[in-house]
């Protein structure tokens, strides 16, 4: 046992090859769609793979209609725009995400309320997001924070944005019922969880409108890309003709709205159509990952998996778990990620949530602080669907190891 590590560390030194947490794995037709590009000349944000990559999302998430962009931020911005969203408007925002999910309602000079997580999905908590919208309407939120200025006559949220982090789905059918009941629309940040779905439905189709990301970290990427989704094509096709600069039809160039530079080009849509074709084989690696992690780490005790709440079927775009530094003598997540980090394999905290973060601070906040606890103890193993098996294996015995008790 103790000579098997030494020779697992000493090969791991001495390739020195570094274990990412999540890189990009292409299919092998990547490159002919893009040489097709080059060999027609469409190397422009317009052109067959770009169709081709949208249909490509539709099919597979069954979600209506697709605009690729060219990030999961553009798509999220875009989405606020069309839902009228404006200056001092109120955003429900899920506090646990990254800040791409965030930092778009304030391009727009609306204020982000942030809303906790519940312990079931990590996602944002339906209790927690109906005491929000209910001080928002009723104005209480000008008393809880007074600092904001916020008028006291209180007003509807103009948006929700849900987020599926990590690819397990929100309560997002508690979520919708609830925004339906007050009339206020939902995007689903499903950044992160396509070939997710929650009762056999894709994520990224529950709300108005969903967005994916195929930043190069995601399940499947573009190199940088993204999509706005929804059901209703007109919320499409404003989305397209925002995307390009909102030109009018006619010959010379004539504009009625403020446009942006978000379309996808047709080269890195060739390459998204190469990963669409390997799609649910990534989701498949990338579960068969977690499956095998928690098989070898949850008997540890103050080791804890996420797993899936009935009907619930998440990508596992990375696998995390939370580390209870009062159940394992004093072994915290730090202690695992910086012994990872010796042997040049990269992990990474959770997401820490945006109401704690500095840029964001001053900004109102509904929970019980179930995503900090969470931010505090939990930990991103390297969840490639590239990794081999004896990646895997190192990586387990590396924090096995650790949790030897004396
Ligand atoms: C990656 C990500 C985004 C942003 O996508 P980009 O394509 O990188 O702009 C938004 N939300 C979440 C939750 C993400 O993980």
């Amino acid at each position: 046992m103790e000579l098997q590590n030494k020779i697992l560390e000493t090969a791991q030194t001495t390739t020195a090859k570094k274990i990412w947490l999540s890189s990009p794995h292409m299919g092998g037709n990547e490159e002919r769609y893009v040489k097709e590009a080059f060999d027609t000349n469409w190397v422009a944000p317009l052109g067959p793979n770009v169709n081709g990559f949208e249909e490509d999302i539709v099919h597979f998430t069954d979600c209506g209609y697709a605009a690729a962009l060219n990030s999961g931020t553009a798509a999220i911005h875009l989405a606020l725009t069309l839902l009228g969203v404006g200056e001092g408007d109120l955003v429900l925002c899920q506090s646990f995400t990254f800040s791409a999910s965030a930092n778009p309602i304030r391009y727009l000079g609306a204020i982000p309320v942030f809303i906790d997580s519940e312990e079931e999905t990590w996602n944002m908590c339906p209790k927690a997001m109906e005491s929000a919208i209910i001080a928002c309407q009723t104005g209480k939120i000008a008393e809880d924070f007074p600092n904001l200025g916020l008028a006291a006559a209180g007003k509807k949220p103009k948006a929700i944005i849900v987020v599926d982090l990590y690819g397990m789905p929100a309560k997002l059918l508690d979520i919708k019922t609830i925004a339906d009941k007050y009339g206020i629309p939902v995007i689903e940040d499903a950044a992160e969880a396509i070939g997710s779905s929650l009762n056999g439905k894709h994520c990224g189709t529950f709300g108005e409108i969903g967005i994916y990301s195929f930043n190069g970290n995601k399940i499947i990427t573009t190199s940088g890309g993204g999509a706005l989704v929804s059901g209703n094509e007109n919320y499409v096709k404003k989305a397209r003709y925002l995307s390009t600069q909102a030109r009018e039809d006619a010959p010379h160039y004539e504009h009625t709205e403020i446009g942006y530079n978000y379309r996808l080009s047709n080269i890195c849509a060739g390459i998204g159509r190469g990963q669409m074709e390997v799609i649910s084989e990534r989701v498949k690696q990338r579960r068969s990952n977690f499956s095998y992690y928690r098989a070898a780490l949850d008997q540890i005790p103050g080791i804890k998996f996420l797993n899936e709440p009935e009907g619930y079927f998440s990508n596992r775009w990375l696998t995390t778990l939370t580390i209870d530094p009062q159940l394992t003598e004093g072994i915290s997540r730090e202690t695992i990620r910086l012994a990872l980090a010796e042997m040049n394999i990269e992990s990474r905290p959770l997401w820490k949530p945006m109401h704690l973060q500095p840029v964001f601070q001053a900004f109102p906040y509904y929970g019980h602080e179930v995503a900090s606890k969470l931010f505090d103890d939990g930990l991103c193993l390297p969840s490639g669907s590239n990794l081999s098996k004896n990646d895997l294996d190192l990586i387990i015995k590396l924090i096995a190891n650790k949790f030897s008790f004396k």
